[in-house]
């Protein structure tokens, strides 16, 4: 999996996972989750998750996969 980083209208940047939507399956039933403010993956994370905190950066930006693409946030390659 890859990840890019966009910038927001704010001003300020998040991570978006890019991913076929096979290995968005994978991913999402295996609990992984995606930190959208370092770019990290994370475990054992709903798929409905929402800013969980982030083992890697501390900040509260852990999404679970179907939340991710919920809010447009999954970049799919296929
Ligand atoms: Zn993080």
């Amino acid at each position: 999996m890859e990840a890019k980083m966009v910038a927001l209208k704010s001003g300020r940047m998040k991570w978006v996972p890019e991913m076929n939507s096979e290995e968005f399956m994978e991913m999402s039933e295996s609990y992984e989750g995606f930190c959208i403010i370092c770019g990290e993956t994370a475990s054992g994370v709903e798929p409905d998750a929402n800013e969980y905190i982030c083992e890697g950066c501390g900040q509260p930006g852990v999404y679970g996969y179907e939340e991710l693409m919920l809010m447009g946030d999954v970049e799919l390659t296929d």
